[in-house]
Parts: C-alpha cells; structure tokens; sequence
C-alpha cells in the first residue's frame, strides 16, 4: 500500500499551505477535505468582505491581487484554487475524515470513501463546521439558522440577529438594506470592539437613528413559529418574528480531535494539546495547523497569523527525517 509522508486534513487555506510547502520539499502528500475547495471560506456569507488585506491572505508569497484593499469571498475563491491547481496538489474533496488510529508508526486513516496509510498526519480542520448553540426553546425551527448566506432572501421580514460581532452586524445590516425590519439581540453592553474599523460605525448610527432595534444586555430565551421572547433589561419582551439569524460564533470539532487521540482540557479556552514550535501534538507525527489551534479562543488565530504552521511543520518533519 502507498504510505504518504503527509496527509493533511482540510483543504482550508492552512491545509493548502501544508500541501505547497510538503510538495516543495518532495514530501508525497494527499489532503482530504469534507466539502468543496476552501469549504469555510464557500460558505461566508456571499457578500463577505475580509478584515484582511490580501497581501496577508497570501500563502508562500504568491501574490493576491485585488483592486480594493481588501478582498470579497469571491476573490479569495478564486485566490486559493488558483494557487491548489498551480502546485497541482493531491486533493480529495467531498470526502469526510472519520478516524485516524496510529499503529506504529504508521497512521491508518479512515474516510467516507476509502483508507489511507501515512507517516505524518496535519489536522487544519478549522472551527466552522459546528455553530455554539443558544439552547433555547425553538431552536431546532426551520427559520432558525446559525449561517447567514444572503440578505435579498430576508427582505420584508421581522428578522431576529443574536449576536454583537462581525457576522452578527454584516448580516444585521445588509437584511436591513434589503427591507427587513431587524432586531438585535446582544448579550453584552456594546457591538463589539472587534466588528471592522469602517462598519462599526455603519451600525452605530443605524442604531442611534432606531432603524435597527438593539437590545443591550439581553438574551433571546424563547422562538416560536411568529414571535420570539426576549429577556431585556427592562423585563421580558415578545415580538413577532419570521427569522432568527442566530450568529454567535462556532467552534472546532473536539469530538474529532479526541478520537485523533489529541488531548483536550475540559476548561475553557480548550486549546487541543500541542507544541507552539513545532506545532506537533501529544500523537507524535500527527500535527495541528491553522485556527483550529485556538480551542474556544476563534480570534487567537486567523490566515496572516497562521499561514506560518505549514513551514514550522514541514520543517519539524524534515528535521525528523533527517535523524532517522
Ligand atoms: P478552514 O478554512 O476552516 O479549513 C478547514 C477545512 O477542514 C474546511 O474546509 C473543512 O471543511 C475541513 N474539514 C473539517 N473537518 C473535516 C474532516 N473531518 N474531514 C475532512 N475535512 C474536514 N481570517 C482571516 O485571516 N481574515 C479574515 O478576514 C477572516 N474573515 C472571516 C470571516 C468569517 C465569517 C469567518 C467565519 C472567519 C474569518 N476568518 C478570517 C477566519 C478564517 O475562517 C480563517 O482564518 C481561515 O478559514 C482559516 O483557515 P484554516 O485552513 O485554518 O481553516
């Protein structure tokens, strides 16, 4: 059977970074990815705009040109699977990583269509494939979503956002472009210092002006079929609602991590097992790269800041090899 020396999990842009740089330093390498090519970034609402500029959504130098500072979604589609096709890289889409059990020294890893045997593994699994819940009454109703795509979809609705960061107040205020009359639920005292410098602002003055309704220090505790109820400061509020856009961040796949094998501290942040210089977890030759390694803590590691774990892994199996 063919052993790799890598096999990445993610096609994400970390995952494609690992795969440039093993196949730069003739390391045989597959990546196996769930969904489409950069299957998180497919799935950011249609409109998104990076709070990055391009230059730092670059990987290995190759430059992203865009005409505005920073890119839309599209242009970063178009950005990675460029770059995956010119390194012609070993990818298996819509194929799901079930399990890795190491024997040996070998890791047998098993998918949705197949198995494979590899020296090296690299988890770049992310933290968007599974949303923080609000656990409340209702969620589980059709009209509730944890993704938020486009805005025309929500025109002349009673829209409900939960949820005082980046994707709560883009979607807050582009379904309020469009016509819908939006509501927002924010559990802690302001929009958050985080929402992008030149949007912040956007809201703000949506708010003051009462063209979008805020509820500070508020939760949503009930959705129903046409209303939702909201626990406010000045007590409990009912409003009729069609949509609730329930965006209160997402997490990595623990549950996944911990039959890899990985340790995991219960406490929050959560931060899965690993060496900060060489990125190697307590599995030796299985490695964590890219914003999966923040645990809880999604904003410890973005793609300018983490587009370095392929290099420092790459090198650490190197070095490895080279004492072998
Ligand atoms: P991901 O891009 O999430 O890739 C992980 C991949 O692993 C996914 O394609 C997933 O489908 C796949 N996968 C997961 N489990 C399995 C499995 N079991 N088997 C096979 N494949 C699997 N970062 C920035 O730097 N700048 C920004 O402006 C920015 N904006 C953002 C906006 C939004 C709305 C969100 C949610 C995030 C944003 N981020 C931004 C953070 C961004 O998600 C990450 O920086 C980037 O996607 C991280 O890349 P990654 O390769 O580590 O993970």
């Amino acid at each position: 059977d063919n052993i790799y020396d890598v096999l990445i999990i993610g096609a994400g842009p970390i995952g494609i970074a690992c795969g440039i740089n093993a196949k730069k330093n003739n390391l045989s390498h597959i990546i196996i990815e769930k969904g489409c090519l950069v299957n998180s970034l497919y799935n950011y609402p249609i409109n998104m705009t990076f709070f990055s500029t391009s230059e730092k959504l670059e990987i290995e130098d190759i430059p992203f040109v865009t005409t505005n500072p920073k890119p839309k979604r599209a242009e970063a589609l178009e950005y990675y699977r460029r770059i995956h096709n010119k390194f012609s890289l070993n990818t298996k889409l819509f194929e799901e990583v079930l399990s890795c059990e190491k024997k040996g020294n070998i890791f047998h890893v098993t998918t949705t269509k197949g198995s494979y045997q590899a020296q090296h593994v690299i988890v770049a699994t992310g933290f968007y494939d599974i949303p923080m819940l609000l656990n409340i009454p209702g969620e589980d109703l059709p009209k509730v979503s944890h993704y938020y795509n486009d805005p025309h979809y929500y025109a002349g609705q009673n829209v409900v956002v939960v949820g005082a960061s980046n994707s709560s107040i883009d979607a807050a205020l582009e379904t309020y472009r469009k016509g819908a009359n939006v509501t927002l639920v924010i559990r802690g005292t302001e929009i958050s210092p985080r929402v992008k410098y030149w949007v912040r602002p956007d809201i703000l003055n949506r708010i003051a002006e009462g063209s979008i309704t805020a509820y500070f220090e508020s939760n949503l505790t009930e959705i129903r079929e046409n209303e939702v109820v909201i626990q406010t400061k000045s007590g409990e509020k009912i409003i009729p609602n069609d949509f609730v856009l329930a965006l209160t961040g997402y997490r990595p796949n623990f549950e996944l991590l911990r039959r890899f094998n990985i340790s995991i501290p219960e406490e929050s942040p959560m931060i899965p097992h690993h060496n900060p210089e060489t990125m190697e977890t307590n599995v030796e030759g299985m490695y964590l790269a890219g914003v999966v390694c923040g645990g809880l803590n999604t904003h410890l590691w973005f793609i300018e800041n983490s587009r370095i774990h392929a290099k420092i892994i790459i090198d650490d199996i190197l070095r490895k090899g080279a004492r072998l």
